[in-house]
C-alpha cells in the first residue's frame, strides 16, 4: 500500500519539518512590538542591524510620512514603466555622490540587489569568486546567473589570487567579497583584493551591508576606512535596512555599470519600485550619518568597552572572535556542548541555543546563530551593538552573559 498521506502536499512538507526538528535546525519566528533597543518588560536586544538607531528615529518617521504625502506609498509599476519617481532619482544622485561614484541603482532589498548585479554581470562560461563566507544572497546570485562558482579561504587574499592565477584570463572573473561579515564581524582585505585583481584583470564586487553608515570617519563604510579608492572596487553593493533604518539596496559604479543593469538585469526590470516613501526617508537617513558623527562615536566607545569586558567570558565556554565592527559574536566552546548534549558530530548549535534562552529569560533578546548558517561546530551569540544602546546596557548584557555561562550553574543544570 502506498503511503497516501505523504504523498499529499501537506504530508510530504511535514516529514521535512520534523527532519528539520530532529537536526535541532527548525527556526521560528518572534513578533516584535517596534524597533527600538527596549522592548516591553525592560527587554533588551542586542540582535538588531539597526546599528546607528536610526529604524526608531522619530525624524525618519516624518520624512517618511511627507515622502508618503508627496510621491505616495507605492511606486505603481517597475522603474521602467512608471514607477521611478523624483524621489528615487534624488536617492540615486545622492547615493552615487556619497560614494564617490557616477551612478547608483535602486532596488528593494539586497538580496534582490545581489541576484541583481551578478545575473548581468556573468553567465554561463564565467567565474565568480567568493570568500567562503559570503553572504547567501551573493551564492545564489551566483547560481541565478549560471556562472561557475569558486571559494577562497576567508579573508585570504592571497588564496584568491592563486585561484586568479589558475583561471583561464579569457574567461570573465568577478571576485566577490562582504566588505564586514555579517557573523563573524570581521572585515574583507579590501586593498590586498584590489591589487589581486587589478594584476589578473578580475572585476572586483564588494557588498557593504554592514559597513556603510558604520565604518570610516564620515560613514561611507569598509572602502573608507580602508582608504580604498571607488577604481578599485568597481562594483559597489550598499543596503539601506541596516544602519540607513530603511529599507531597499543599491549599487554604485560607473555610468556603463548601471546602464548595463537598467538593460539586462532581470531582478531590476520584472519588479515593481522600492517604495518612493521609502526612498524619500533615506535622504533623511543619510543627512543623519553625515550631521551626526557622534552617533558612531558612542557606537564605537560601546564596541571598546564591550570587548575589554568580555574577553573573560571565554573561562566560561564563550569566546570573543576578532572584531572591531558592531558585529560582536561570541562563539560556544566545544565544551560547554558536550554538557549540553550536542551531538557526537561537533557540533554546538544545542549549547548556543541553551545560552540564547538563558539570556532570553533575564530579558536580553540575542539570537544564536546555528549551522547551516555559520559552519558545523561554530554556533555562537551574534551580539550586535547600536548607538541606540547605553554604557548600562551593554554592562547589563556582559553581566548577565557573565552569570547565565558560570560555569557552576551550567553544571547545575547538568545535575538537575
Ligand atoms: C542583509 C544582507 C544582505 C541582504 O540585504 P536585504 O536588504 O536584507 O535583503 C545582503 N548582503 C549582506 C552581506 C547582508 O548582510
Amino acid at each position: 500500500m502506498p503511503d497516501l498521506h505523504r504523498d499529499t502536499l501537506d504530508g510530504a512538507l511535514q516529514a521535512r519539518l520534523q527532519r528539520q526538528r530532529e537536526r535541532h535546525r527548525y527556526r521560528e519566528r518572534r513578533t516584535t512590538s517596534g524597533a527600538g533597543v527596549r522592548g516591553p518588560h525592560d527587554r533588551l536586544t542586542f540582535c538588531s542591524n539597526d546599528y546607528l538607531g536610526l529604524a526608531g528615529e522619530p525624524r525618519l518617521a516624518e520624512a517618511l510620512a511627507e515622502g508618503a504625502r508627496r510621491f505616495g506609498t507605492g511606486g505603481g509599476a517597475s522603474h521602467l514603466v512608471c514607477g521611478h519617481s523624483e524621489a528615487h532619482e534624488r536617492l540615486e544622485q545622492r547615493l552615487a555622490t556619497w560614494t564617490g561614484r557616477e551612478r547608483a541603482l535602486l532596488f528593494s532589498s539586497g538580496y534582490q540587489a545581489n541576484l541583481g548585479v551578478i545575473s548581468a554581470l556573468l553567465g554561463r562560461g564565467d567565474i565568480a569568486l567568493h570568500d567562503r563566507l559570503n553572504h547567501a544572497s551573493l551564492l545564489d546570485a551566483t547560481r541565478l546567473a549560471g556562472a561557475g562558482l569558486e571559494r577562497f579561504a576567508h579573508g585570504d587574499a592571497t588564496a584568491c589570487e592563486q585561484r586568479l592565477a589558475a583561471l583561464d584570463p579569457s574567461r570573465r572573473r568577478l571576485v566577490v567579497t562582504d566588505g564586514v561579515f555579517s557573523m563573524d564581524g570581521d572585515t574583507a582585505d579590501l586593498p590586498a583584493l584590489a591589487s589581486a585583481c587589478e594584476r589578473h584583470h578580475a572585476w572586483l564586487m564588494v557588498d557593504d551591508a554592514h559597513g556603510l553608515g558604520v565604518l570610516g570617519v564620515t560613514g561611507r563604510g569598509t572602502l573608507e576606512s580602508q582608504s580604498v579608492t571607488p577604481q578599485a572596487v568597481p562594483v559597489l553593493m550598499g543596503t539601506l535596512g541596516k544602519a540607513l533604518g530603511t529599507q531597499g539596496a543599491f549599487v554604485a559604479g560607473s555610468d556603463a555599470l548601471i546602464e548595463a543593469l537598467i538593460q539586462f538585469s532581470r531582478p531590476y526590470v520584472y519588479t515593481t519600485s522600492l517604495s518612493p516613501a521609502l526612498a524619500w526617508a533615506t535622504l533623511t537617513s543619510l543627512d543623519l550619518v553625515e550631521n551626526e558623527p557622534e552617533r558612531r562615536g558612542h557606537l564605537d566607545s560601546l564596541i571598546a568597552h564591550f570587548r575589554r569586558e568580555a574577553a573573560g567570558l571565554h573561562a566560561h565556554g564563550l569566546t570573543l572572535m576578532p572584531s572591531c565592527t558592531p558585529i560582536q559574536p561570541l562563539v560556544v566552546s566545544r565544551h560547554s556542548a558536550q554538557r549540553a548534549g550536542d551531538g557526537e558530530d561537533g557540533g554546538n548549535d544545542l549549547a548556543a541555543l541553551a545560552m540564547a534562552e538563558s539570556l532570553e529569560a533575564s530579558g536580553i533578546w540575542c539570537s544564536a546563530i546555528r549551522s547551516p548558517t555559520v559552519p558545523v561546530g561554530s554556533a555562537r551569540l551574534r551580539v550586535t551593538l547600536s548607538a541606540s544602546h547605553t554604557r548600562a546596557d551593554v554592562d547589563r548584557l556582559l553581566e548577565t552573559l557573565y552569570r547565565v555561562s558560570h560555569p557552576s550553574r551550567i553544571a547545575g543544570r547538568e545535575r538537575s
